[in-house]
């Protein structure tokens, strides 16, 4: 399905008209993978428009950029506002925003000093894997291709470059007739998602892979783990072997864009009964309860618009 884009975009330091947000086919990010990203929603609340955990992502942003020396050219509550603006220039409310800061036009060369452009853009995006997944979940699969190793390319940077591999492994997954893939560590442990962290259920406690499993510390994996121990339940985070996913009573994916995703089958083998199960419905009211007052914000995790 084609992409309808919205009427304007924050790039550069002002609101302007989609079309006129281009780069140049010589900028330094096109060739090199030197970008860096946030993917962040903003959600209907009783109290207006809100976006979730505005700050924690633009944080993760200028973290990106620091362990790449990409120096962003303003201020983090610059961003929040470029973020807030763009929302409010397209008339939105529930949105997809897309910070970005990247390596734009003006050197050559691996370790040339170029300048940094930003943009912002947003969108009204549906669930990212599809409709109907959220309640009734996705097959999915273990890729062929791994997660990178310790001390090659960052996993902790959310960076333009790192997708090359999520490109692989989402791309693999729907070849096959997957709804995403799930990928091993180079220790060939489990490590995340395409794009999604992992949660596993065993007798009640949820079970996440650690963040030295290659994996981007996602704030929607802390945003589960906050709501589960606040509200007893136990949260471990532990190396998992693959054959894990296969014995767990209750497997998801977690991330901005895919939320909670239930899975309800690894390699065409059903997880527990081979449907969304209890704690995952439980989570998932935890994780929406936050955006129509189910659940009380004790953290300041839902900034106006
Ligand atoms: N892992 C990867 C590789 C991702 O791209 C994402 C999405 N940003 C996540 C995990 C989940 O992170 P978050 O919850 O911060 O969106």
């Amino acid at each position: 399905m084609a992409q309808t884009y919205p009427d304007h975009i924050w790039h550069n330091g002002r609101i302007k008209p989609w079309a006129e947000a281009t780069v140049h086919v010589m900028a330094h990010a096109l060739h090199y993978g030197s970008s860096v990203f946030e993917g962040i929603r903003s959600y209907e609340t009783p109290n207006g428009p809100a976006i979730f955990r505005l700050s924690d992502h633009n944080r993760r942003l200028f973290n990106s950029a620091k362990i790449y020396d990409i120096q962003i050219p303003y201020t983090l509550e610059e961003i929040n506002a470029a973020c807030r603006a763009v929302i409010k220039a397209n008339g939105l409310s529930k949105s997809y925003l897309r910070p970005v800061a990247y390596r734009g036009l003006g050197g050559f060369g691996l370790s040339a000093e170029t300048p940094t452009d930003v943009a912002v853009a947003a969108w009204q995006m549906g669930a990212y894997l599809g409709a109907g997944v959220l309640e009734q979940g996705i097959d999915a699969c273990v890729s062929s291709w791994q997660r990178f190793a310790p001390n090659t390319i960052p996993a902790g940077a959310k960076a333009g470059g790192n997708y090359l591999s999520g490109q692989l492994v989402a791309r693999e997954a729907r070849r096959l007739g997957f709804g995403e893939g799930i990928a091993l560590a180079s220790t060939g442990l489990l490590s995340e998602g395409a794009g999604e962290n992992l949660f596993l259920v065993f007798d009640g406690a949820l079970h996440t892979t650690p963040v030295s499993a290659a994996l981007l510390n996602g704030i929607t994996r802390n945003t589960l783990i906050t709501l589960a121990r606040a509200n007893g339940i136990e949260v471990v985070e532990r190396d998992i072997p693959r054959e894990y996913l296969y014995l767990c009573d209750e497997l998801f994916m977690c991330g901005t864009a895919a939320e909670i995703t239930p899975i309800r089958s690894v390699d065409g083998k059903p997880v527990g009964a081979g449907k969304p199960g209890p704690l995952t419905h439980r989570m998932q009211d935890l994780f929406f309860g936050l955006f129509d007052g189910r659940t009380k914000d004790q953290w300041g995790w839902l900034e106006a618009v």
